[in-house]
């Protein structure tokens, strides 16, 4: 069968052709991919080399891609009990160490030890294949209507945790409504991760405002002002002192990965807000901050927290958020699918382009 593949280090991708999967546990699942998404954790494993002799699948020298996916189940295990042939599904990402206490209860995103794999990421092989076996608890069903936009489900996933973890960290306060009082929310960049944690904060009535590089006039722009959140170019916020331009909010969600930004960001926040970290600055460098931005940390109980992955629930909470997105906001989902390429222009499919939200590769297109 067909799948894309890449050697990290690379910098490249390819289609390649690969033995069958078969079932070998009785829980095991055999599912027919239909779409795939391509991110930039993709071009992230293709472009650096392995870290460690766990990067690639035991007894492979190239790794199959892919990890936000749908797919309909076409076989199952003599095991299998909650899913059936012909249902639409999304497999999970990360699969535990095998050591630590999270781990060994389904909360691979809170692992200890970090030895986690993930699919099409690290140790394991994706889902850029024609057909994939997966553990039955490790798939998720979903309804056949959504199975179009299904790969949002892993982007979404992530805000998903990000709005948990901001609602724990202030559950102590004395107030009650939506994430423990939150009135006023910001989200910066304008990737999938962005947009669907703007659309995660309308759906919950978040007064919500995105801050990011795209002009004003562009489709990021239309695709919050649609859902009721207010677009704020980066140019036209002074980085010493956002909240000159900004005002404050409760939470901040920082999904650019940009150091300096996220440095900014603690400037916004009003007493008692948390900001929370989903795009991690890679690189090494120091960055400047003021030290009364520490001072008003403590004056203002301020919370930082980051999150990375998701639990079950965040990816439930994910499919469920994602069917009511597409009522509240007709097209808004849709809209951020810019992109879609056959397996066979898996160049086209890696590559970034102007007004791109986000490719999918369509797996049965020939
Ligand atoms: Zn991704
Ligand atoms: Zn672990």
């Amino acid at each position: 069968m067909r799948a894309i593949a890449t050697r990290p280090g690379s910098g490249r991708a390819w289609v390649v052709d690969v033995a069958e999967p078969e079932l070998a546990n009785a829980d095991d699942v055999l599912v027919e991919m239909l779409r795939v998404g391509v991110c930039g954790t993709d071009r992230h494993v293709m472009e650096f080399p392995p870290r460690n002799e766990r990067a690639l699948p035991a007894g492979d020298d190239f790794l199959i891609l892919g990890h936000e996916a749908v797919g309909r189940v076409s076989q199952t295990g003599s095991g299998v009990s909650s899913l059936q042939v012909g249902d639409f599904v999304v497999p999970t990402v990360r699969r535990g160490c095998g050591e630590c206490a999270a781990c060994a209860v389904n909360q691979a995103d809170l692992c200890f030890t970090g030895r986690v794999r993930e699919r099409g990421i690290v140790g394991l092989h994706g889902f850029l294949a024609e057909r994939i076996v997966e553990r039955e608890r490790h798939l998720l069903r979903i309804p056949a209507d959504l199975d179009h936009v299904a790969p949002l489900v892993e982007s979404l996933c992530t805000p998903e945790k990000a709005l948990r973890r901001i609602d724990n960290a202030r559950a102590h306060l004395p107030v009650d409504g939506t994430l423990h009082g939150v009135s006023r929310a910001l989200v910066t960049g304008s990737g999938p991760i962005a947009l669907l944690a703007v659309m995660a904060l309308r759906l919950r009535g978040v007064a919500t405002w995105i801050l990011a590089r795209q002009p004003a006039s562009g489709p990021a722009a239309r695709l919050v002002e649609d859902c009721g959140a207010t677009y704020v170019p980066l140019q036209s916020v002074e980085l010493d002192h956002p909240q000159a331009a900004l005002g404050v909010f409760d939470a901040v969600i920082e999904a650019t990965g940009a150091a300096e930004l996220s440095v900014a960001m603690l400037d916004v926040l009003a007493p008692n807000g948390v900001l929370d970290l989903v795009g991690g600055p890679p690189e090494r460098k120091p960055v400047p901050i003021q030290a009364s931005a520490l001072g008003g940390m403590v004056g203002r109980n301020l919370t930082i927290l980051g999150s990375v992955n998701a639990n079950m629930d965040d990816w439930r909470m994910a499919v469920q958020d994602l069917m009511t997105m597409r009522r509240a906001f007709p097209g808004g989902v849709e809209a951020l699918i810019t992109h879609r390429y056959a397996m066979r222009d898996v160049e086209l499919a890696f590559e970034r382009r102007p007004g791109q939200i986000k490719a999918l590769i369509e797996i049965a297109e020939k």
